[in-house]
């Protein structure tokens, strides 16, 4: 009964929250006192042998182009090929945007109970219990699965990172690629050099930048920290910003490293998407905004002023000016 894990990719690369579940999976294996295995999904450039040294044993690679572009239904197909050959006990996803969509059909299917948004290992001391954020992050929930497939969904930044040594063996699969249903005719990507929800720094602007004629405030910024921009809701509703910027409850869940709020107030469905990430700067002018509660670093004052200068600080500090 081995673990198996989903390395997810994009581009022939492997995401850095594969990175965070390959960890988390051959943690979960050492507890069970079993190997880690991986499946990869499509054509991937990256060395998938040194994948090892998060402590994965082997790694099935399905390597068909048919996969090189997430279809959840194909996906889940191949994924329950792999897991029943495998004879895996547990699959571990990140609870990412192409994790929510597999790891639910891949719990139909393979009858698997499964817990998504997990923030810790299981407790494998009495049954397989699992901790999970509940009620938008304000509360967590224990659940216990008793179904003989377990399948976990890690939430992003739920895990530390760790590599070590070793490398893992790749083995070519034999899962049969089924025909789609669907077929995407064209893809258009979304702005920024950055992916939202793969960057390690987000900057953010609100309704207190007051229109979008202000929104070189925040792109300079985040062009001085290579970070990827967001807002909240009512800036996308406005069109101040394109909708797959809006970050919360009803837009993306993103963690990010650091996640810088300008003009922000810090409502709780905007916290929803947002309150995963590792440190939080807010700047608002309002010192009693809800934000500053969630902060772990707050500069009260207007970001007309404050903005530009800590861009230009930045700027100073890598030389640039
Ligand atoms: C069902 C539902 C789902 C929702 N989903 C989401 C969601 O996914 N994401 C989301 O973001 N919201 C969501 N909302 C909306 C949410 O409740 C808030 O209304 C929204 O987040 C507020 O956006 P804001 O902070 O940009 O604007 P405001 O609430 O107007 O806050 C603006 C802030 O800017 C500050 N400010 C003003 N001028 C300046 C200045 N010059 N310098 C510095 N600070 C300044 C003010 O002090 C204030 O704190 C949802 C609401 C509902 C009911």
């Amino acid at each position: 009964m081995s673990v198996l894990i989903f390395i997810d990719s994009s581009e022939g690369h492997v995401k850095k929250a594969s990175l965070e579940v390959l960890t988390y999976g051959a943690k979960v294996a050492e507890q069970l006192g079993t190997t880690a295995e991986g499946v990869v999904l499509g054509s991937v450039t990256e060395d998938l042998a040194a994948l090892g040294k998060y402590g994965v044993k082997k790694i099935h690679h399905v390597n068909d182009h048919a996969l090189d572009h997430l279809d959840a239904q194909v996906y889940t197909n191949v994924i329950a090929q792999v897991a029943e050959a495998s004879g895996a006990g547990v699959v571990i996803f990140s609870n990412n945007v192409d994790g929510k969509a597999i790891a639910p059909r891949l719990s139909v299917r393979l009858k698997a109970g499964l817990v998504s948004g997990a923030v810790a290992l299981p407790d494998t001391g009495n049954g397989f219990v699992v901790k999970k954020n509940v009620f938008s992050g304000k509360a967590f929930a224990n659940i216990a699965v008793s179904t003989p497939v377990k399948i976990i969904a890690l939430s992003p930044n739920g895990y530390k990172i760790q590599a070590g040594e070793g490398t893992a063996e790749v083995v070519a699969s034999t899962a049969t690629v089924p025909a789609a249903k669907v077929k995407v005719t064209h893809v258009i990507k979304a702005s920024g050099e950055v992916p939202l929800t793969e960057a390690d720094v987000v900057v953010s602007g609100g309704r207190g930048l007051k229109g979008p004629e202000n929104w070189n405030l925040v792109l300079d910024l985040a062009k001085e920290l290579h970070a990827a921009t967001a807002c909240s809701r009512p800036v996308a509703d406005a069109h101040w910003r394109p909708h797959n910027e809006h970050v919360g409850q009803t837009g993306i869940a993103i963690a990010p490293n650091l996640y810088i709020a300008i003009g922000i107030s810090g409502a709780i469905q905007h916290l929803a998407g947002v309150n995963r990430s590792k440190v939080i700067v807010v700047i608002n002018k309002d010192p009693e905004a809800p934000f500053f509660k969630a902060a772990d670093y707050g500069i009260v004052g207007d970001a007309f002023e404050v903005v530009p200068q800590l861009t230009a600080a930045i700027k100073k500090l890598k030389g640039v000016a």
